[in-house]
């Protein structure tokens, strides 16, 4: 913890200026050893300052540092900032001289673990900060901003306390019954116990919403060959300016793109005809289908309006009869020959790809059935992964059993074991406790230098 760490915090490349920042007990004096400005070690802390970063004599880089001294900064550390020219070379040269006098590389996301020792931020602030540099559509940004905040921690904290003063008013109970305490009944605590489990559902409930706004949903587009999947995906990205990649493997490989509807994400897939085939090159692609369908949110499955429904079309919806789903009847600009009474039961829409709007119902649809309208108008406090998510579970599960040993009436002293386990899980969201495994884990998903 006490290292002196740097490492290049802007990206690398052709650029203005690149930021190479350090954090450390030491770093004022490692950054004043090769700067040839003022002398750093007596600056007022917050300062930006004016100069050159010398090697041996030699002027490496015409450069602005900035000044923070502890405990006011990110790592609550003293931290030094080089604003230097861009481009890789001079950037990397400066890195290394750090490197030579006393610094040591920072590993990825090494700073924000800092910041999470140090008390600066919680576990999910410390995650949104990587949500928030990965964010790629507004309302994804909007959500990882309210984590960083603080507005889930804060709920989660209530939550905690709450249940903090259960724990307390039981032991006074328990431990010294000859205070004038107000009785605890289990009456009462079912109250309270129910009370928090009421907030804890409902964070449960939601947190789908959470994933959604950060990854979007995966929806893949399935029908027979010629129906118009690649002609809706063409047209749906095209119109989002988005990049259509084909995903490296054989050209009947699976075509996937980003758009984004209602300013959430929608990961494309297009996947190559599911049918029985010897090819052994098709073959690698079908079985990439079926996997893409066993993971999507949604399919959206294909049929033309000019073409009667085969058998083929029957046995591959019934195979994937209890999969969230669409069935999109394309080509509605040509005459109807479809009989859709023997799609009874699906969500139908229909449209083309040859007029600008064709598609607008498929989007109205997509929108609707994953609510885009109340998530978004809702607080975006939404728990964001599978960690907080198991984790409000267990807390969940052990109100739970603690509520049954309230109906059965055990003594309270053994309830509040329950609810001891309730708030432990709590505060391992926040990191209150946490393993080293966890921290690596956590830190390593993010970019050098943050
Ligand atoms: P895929 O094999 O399912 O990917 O189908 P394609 O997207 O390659 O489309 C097959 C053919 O149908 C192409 O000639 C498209 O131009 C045509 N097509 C696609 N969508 C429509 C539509 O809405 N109306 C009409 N008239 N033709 C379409």
């Amino acid at each position: 913890m006490n290292e002196n760490i740097c490492a290049i915090s802007t990206a690398l490349g052709i650029g203005a200026i690149s930021i190479v920042r350090c954090s450390g007990p030491d770093v004022i004096a490692i950054v004043d050893r090769i700067f040839s400005g003022k002398n750093l070690n007596e600056v007022p802390s917050h300062t930006i300052h004016y100069g050159y970063i010398v090697d041996n004599g030699e002027k490496i880089d015409e450069v602005l540092v900035s000044v923070m001294r502890a405990p006011k900064t990110f790592t609550k550390e003293d931290i030094v900032e080089i604003n230097c020219h861009g481009g890789i070379t001079t950037t990397n040269k400066v890195l290394e001289i750090l490197l030579l006098n006393g610094c040591r590389l920072a590993d990825p996301g090494e700073f924000t673990k800092k910041a999470f020792l140090n008390g600066r931020i919680d576990l999910v602030e410390a995650e949104s900060i990587n949500d928030l540099i990965e964010s790629e559509t507004e309302e994804s940004r909007k959500y990882a901003m309210n984590r960083l905040e603080g507005n889930l921690s804060q709920l989660i904290v209530k939550d905690r306390q709450k249940i903090l003063e259960l724990q307390a008013k039981l032991e006074v109970n328990y431990d010294y019954p000859e205070y004038d305490a107000p009785d605890m009944t289990h009456e009462l605590v079912r109250s309270e116990l129910s009370e928090i489990k009421r907030d804890l559902s409902d964070l449960l409930k939601n947190a789908q919403n959470g994933r959604l706004l950060k990854n979007g949903i995966d929806v893949a587009l399935v029908g027979r060959p010629n129906v118009g999947k690649s002609s809706i995906l063409n047209h749906l990205l095209d119109e989002n300016r988005a990049i259509v990649t084909d995903v490296a493997g054989t050209t009947r490989d699976i075509i996937e793109g980003k758009i984004s509807i209602s300013g959430i994400h929608i990961n494309l897939i297009d996947t190559a005809g599911i049918r029985k085939t010897d090819d052994v090159v098709e073959k690698i692609g079908v079985d990439k289908s079926l996997e893409v369908l066993k993971n999507a949110d949604l399919i959206i499955y294909v049929l033309s309006n000019n073409d009667e429904l085969t058998a083929e079309d029957i046995t591959q919806l019934t195979a994937i009869k209890n999969v969230k789903k669409i069935v999109f009847i394309n080509k509605c600009d040509l005459e109807d020959k479809i009989d859709l009474d023997k799609l009874d039961g699906e969500i139908i829409v229909r449209g083309n790809t040859v007029s600008p709007e064709g598609l607008d119902p498929l989007k109205a649809k997509i929108a609707e059935l994953f609510n885009f309208s109340e998530i978004k108008s809702k607080n975006y406090n939404y728990l964001s992964n599978a960690r907080e998510i198991s984790l409000v579970r267990q807390a969940v599960q052990a109100i739970d059993s603690a509520l049954t040993g309230v109906e059965e009436e055990i003594p309270l002293e053994m309830i509040s074991v329950d609810i001891k386990s309730a708030f432990d899980s709590l505060g391992d969201i926040l990191g209150v406790t946490y393993k080293d495994e966890l921290l690596d884990e956590l830190f390593s998903k993010f970019c050098l230098g943050k």
